[in-house]
């Protein structure tokens, strides 16, 4: 089957056409500043010339409309017509605690992931109006949702609730969730399929690194936490958020500033994380890692403080687990910088790790960088949420 993957945001559309059966990405490509004037599509058939089409896009309907051409086009497309896209999987961000697992795309669904708009303001209504306009599209290619949070729904008490008013939790909800589930269950389970291994009898820590960046506690097959919470903002410092921090911060900068909570929280979101800690130098580790080559202070600041956060979280779902068998690095920062591999490793010298600089200098492969005498074996497993989203799509469609 043909499974058309899509993952929508509030200005921009990313799609891939996936062949089930090869697992092989057939096609791909972005839509971007859909209902903004300048909008444009970029289309690249496996193997083919990427090409970029600036085009009107007054909206969402309009993008999916453009993207279904592009891959039935007569000359660049690699479908005859559209009969052959089997299902369509959407990527939905906040799945409450309504949704543990994907599921096939209904009246039902769409008002049940409405209701979890609260949670993520930015994201489900973009998601929701991406679903709505492929519905109308493909009135009978059947859709599954497949969230963010769905992997983190077996987190058990003591690890999503905040230590706040339970009447919170209560009334609103208020809780952890975790997000890049998708991701972390798909290198989870690709690391015990590398090592040979049964997922069940593994503790797993995956480190989602990239520009938004999250650590997994995986234990025998099922998530025990996640550095992320109510939102994407906790935990680790990412490309511009800054991850955990001292909440009264808020107050302090709110008096010292002058500014307001929407004022505060643009910083916390946009401004800090390795952007603002590096005092503006870069969000990008690239830049980063040559500016550290380069002995420049911002950068190095900015690496050690990001690493030591990193094995702090490391060591606490090492505890949280009672041991760890598998650490995994995975996006972006995770499978391309093996300066941020070793600073964290250096800092798990307790459980055994024996970094293998020769493996740890490779990119692009499922690989272990820890020597063979390590007692936890660390791996880069590059993520791919997009074949994550196609497999869960066709498992549902399968069974519906
Ligand atoms: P997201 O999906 O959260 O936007 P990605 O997983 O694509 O992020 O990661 C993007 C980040 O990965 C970039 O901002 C950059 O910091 C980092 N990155 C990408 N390539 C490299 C590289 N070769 N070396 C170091 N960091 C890299």
């Amino acid at each position: 089957m043909k499974v058309l993957v899509i993952n929508c945001g509030s200005s921009s559309l990313k799609f891939q056409l996936i062949d089930s059966v090869s697992e092989q990405c057939l096609a791909k490509g972005l839509c971007e500043r859909i209902g903004i004037e300048g909008s444009m599509i970029t289309y690249a058939p496996a193997g083919g010339e990427k090409e970029k089409k600036v085009t009107p896009m007054p909206d969402h309907t309009e993008a999916i409309r453009l993207v279904l051409e592009a891959l039935t086009n007569p000359v660049t497309g690699v479908v005859k017509s559209l009969v052959e896209i089997g299902a369509v999987g959407h990527r939905v961000v906040h799945g409450g605690e309504k949704f543990a697992a994907s599921v096939v795309i209904d009246d039902e669904v769409m008002a049940a992931v409405e209701e979890c708009n609260d949670l993520a303001p930015l994201h489900n209504p973009a998601n929701l109006i991406g679903i709505n306009a492929c519905r109308k599209l493909m009135p009978s290619t059947p859709m599954v949702g497949v969230f963010d949070t769905a992997f983190h729904q077996t987190m058990p008490e003591e690890a999503y609730l905040y230590g706040l008013p339970y009447e919170y939790y209560k009334k609103y909800k208020i809780r952890r969730y975790g997000f890049h589930g998708t991701s972390h269950s798909y290198v989870s389970k690709r690391a015990a399929e590398v090592l040979g291994k049964k997922y069940e009898d593994l503790k797993i820590i995956v480190c989602h690194l990239g520009n938004g960046a999250s650590v997994s506690a995986v234990k025998n097959g099922k998530c025990v936490d996640t550095s992320m919470g109510l939102t994407p903002l906790e935990g680790l410092i990412m490309g511009t958020r800054s991850g955990d921090m001292d909440p009264a911060i808020i107050e302090f900068l709110a008096h010292k500033e002058g500014k307001n909570i929407d004022e505060i929280m643009n910083v916390l979101n946009k401004k800090s994380g390795v952007l603002g800690l590096s005092d503006n130098l870069s969000s990008d580790f690239r830049d980063l890692e040559d500016g550290y080559h380069k002995n420049n202070d911002n950068a190095v600041r900015t690496l050690k403080t990001f690493s030591y956060r990193v094995a702090k979280y490391i060591g606490a779902y090492a505890a949280a687990m009672n041991g760890v068998d598998v650490i995994c690095f995975t996006a972006g920062v995770g499978e391309n910088a093996p300066l941020v591999r070793t600073f964290v490793c250096e800092y798990l010298g307790y459980l055994g790790v024996k970094l293998d600089q020769e493996a740890n200098g490779k990119r692009g492969e499922d690989i272990a960088i820890t020597t063979s005498d390590s007692t936890t074996t660390v791996m880069v497993i590059p993520t791919n949420e997009e074949l994550a989203i196609a497999r869960e799509t066709v498992r549902l469609v399968s069974q519906a």
